[in-house]
C-alpha cells in the first residue's frame, strides 16, 4: 500500500468539514484503504476498464506535428477516446465500485460544465445505481448537451440556486445532502481535491492513466532510443495530471508540467491560474491549497474558454508539488488553446477538448526548445465533440449561427420542451 494515504501534502489538504461529515468520511477512507489492498477489487476495476470504459487508450505519435514544430518527438495519450469522452470516468467507475463495496444504492455527485456528471451518470446506468447530479443553474443553462445526456442516463439533475449558481455552490449543496444522507449514499467527488481521502482515491483511481503511460512510454520512446523529457497535463482541479503523471512523482525525471488557463489575462476574473504567485493559501470545499481569493478571502471569479479548466482552487498534492518544484507549472491563454485544437485537428486528425488543447499548447511552445532525440508526452484528457457549440462559435461564428437559426426553425412549436424532466430520457419508448 502506498505510504502516501495521509491527510496532508506539504501544508496542504487536510479534512476540513463540519462535524456531522466525520462520520461519513472516516469510512470511506477506511473502505478506499481496505479495497486498494484487495486484489478483487483491482480485478473488478480493470474489467470494468475493460470491458466498458475501453481501456488501455492509445498513445499516438504525432509525427507530421513533430515535423512541423522541428523538436523534441511528440507523443499523445488518446484518454479523450475513453466511454463518455475523457478521464473522468475513471474516477466514477472506481468510486463507484467501492461505493457497491459499501453497500450505498446512491450517488450524489457536483458538476460544474457537466463532464463528471455525465460520467458519473453513464457508470450509475451500468451498474443500477440511482444518481442525482448537483449542477448550478447558471452552469446547467450554458452546458445543455451535458444536461441532456446526463437525464438521458436516467440521473436527476438538480438545480442549485444559491451563490453564484456555479461550481462550487453545486459542491456545497452535495455536500448538504450527504450530511443528511449517508446511510445510502456516496458523494463522488470529481477531481483530485477535497476534504481527505479524496485526493489520495482520485489520484488513485487516475493513476491507471499513469501507468498505462508509462509501458506505452517504454514501447514507443525508450526502446526506440528517445530520450523522455518531459509529460505535459492541463490542470483543472487536477485530477488528470496526477493520474497522468503518479508513476513518474518519486523519479527526478522527466520534467512534469502542468498547464492551467490563462484565460485572456492576468487580471481577477480573467484566468483560472493558482500557481506561479495568483492564487493564495486559503481553505475552501474542506481542504487547504491554493485558491483565487479576492483581498477579503473571498473565492473569486474565474474564467477560461474550457469549462473544465475554471474551478478556482487546485488538489493539495499538485500544489505542494508545485512548490516543491517536481511540477512546474506554465498557462496558455484561451487563443493558445484555440490555436492548439485547430494545429492538432489539421496535422493528425485529432480533436482535443478545449481543456486538454492548454495541454497541447505547451508541447508547441516546448518541442522547438528541445533536440530531436528528446520527446514530450501529452495527456489529451478529453476528445473535443462536446465543445461543439464553444468552439465553432468562437472560429467560424457566422456559419454557426445560421446553422443554429436553421435548426431552432424546424422545432415544431407544441413540441418545444415538452415532457417533464424525469420523464424525457425515457419518452421515446
Ligand atoms: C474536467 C476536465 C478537466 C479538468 O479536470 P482535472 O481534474 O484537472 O483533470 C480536464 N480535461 C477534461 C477533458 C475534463 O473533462
Amino acid at each position: 500500500m502506498p505510504e502516501v494515504y495521509n491527510d496532508y501534502f506539504g501544508q496542504f489538504g487536510g479534512r476540513y468539514v463540519a462535524e456531522v461529515l466525520r462520520t461519513p468520511l472516516d469510512e470511506l477512507q477506511a473502505a478506499f484503504v481496505e479495497a486498494m489492498d484487495d486484489s478483487r477489487f483491482s480485478a473488478e476495476f480493470d474489467e470494468m476498464s475493460a470491458t466498458f470504459t475501453g481501456r488501455p487508450t492509445p498513445m499516438v505519435h504525432a509525427a507530421n506535428s513533430s515535423r512541423e514544430l522541428g523538436g523534441a518527438e511528440v507523443f499523445i495519450k488518446l484518454e479523450g477516446l475513453a466511454n463518455t469522452g475523457a478521464h473522468k470516468i475513471n474516477n466514477a467507475v472506481g468510486q463507484i465500485l467501492l461505493a457497491g463495496r459499501m453497500g450505498k444504492t446512491r450517488i450524489i455527485a457536483e458538476t460544474g460544465a457537466g463532464q463528471h456528471g455525465v460520467a458519473t451518470a453513464a457508470v450509475c446506468a451500468k451498474l443500477g445505481f440511482e444518481c442525482t447530479v448537483y449542477m448550478g443553474e447558471v452552469d446547467i443553462a450554458r452546458q445543455k448537451p451535458n444536461v441532456f445526456w446526463m437525464e438521458l442516463f436516467g440521473a436527476e439533475v438538480r438545480p442549485v440556486a444559491s451563490g453564484s449558481r456555479t461550481l462550487k455552490d453545486a459542491v456545497n449543496e452535495a455536500l448538504r445532502d450527504w450530511a443528511a444522507s449517508y446511510g445510502d449514499t456516496h458523494y463522488l467527488l470529481g477531481s483530485a481535491l477535497g476534504p481527505s481521502p479524496y485526493p489520495d482515491m482520485v489520484r488513485e483511481f487516475q493513476s491507471v492513466v499513469g501507468r498505462e503511460s508509462e509501458s506505452q512510454i517504454d514501447r514507443m520512446i525508450i526502446k526506440a532510443g528517445l530520450d523522455l523529457a518531459a509529460l505535459v497535463a492541463c490542470v483543472g482541479g487536477g485530477s488528470n495530471a496526477i493520474g497522468f503523471f503518479s508513476p513518474f512523482l518519486d523519479r527526478e525525471t522527466p520534467r512534469l508540467i502542468g498547464v492551467e488557463a490563462g484565460g485572456t489575462g492576468t487580471g481577477p476574473g480573467q484566468h483560472a491560474a493558482r500557481m506561479g504567485g495568483l492564487g493564495r493559501a486559503g481553505i475552501v470545499h474542506g481542504y487547504k491549497s491554493l485558491f483565487l481569493l479576492d483581498a477579503d478571502g473571498q473565492v473569486q471569479d474565474t474564467h477560461s474558454v474550457s469549462a473544465g479548466l475554471d474551478y478556482p482552487g487546485i488538489g493539495p498534492q499538485l500544489a505542494a508539488l508545485g512548490l516543491s518544484g517536481r511540477v512546474e507549472f506554465n498557462r496558455a491563454t484561451d487563443r493558445e488553446a484555440l490555436q492548439a485544437l485547430q494545429f492538432f485537428a489539421r496535422n493528425e486528425g485529432l480533436i482535443f477538448a478545449l481543456e486538454s488543447a492548454h495541454a497541447g499548447a505547451e508541447a508547441i511552445k516546448l518541442a522547438p526548445q528541445l533536440p530531436k532525440t528528446g520527446a514530450i508526452v501529452v495527456n489529451m484528457s478529453g476528445r473535443g465533440d462536446k465543445d461543439l457549440f464553444i468552439t465553432a462559435k468562437e472560429l467560424d461564428p457566422e456559419r454557426w449561427k445560421a446553422f443554429l437559426l436553421a435548426e431552432a426553425g424546424q422545432i415544431p412549436q407544441d413540441r418545444g420542451d415538452g415532457g417533464s424532466r424525469k420523464s424525457r430520457g425515457r419518452r421515446m419508448m
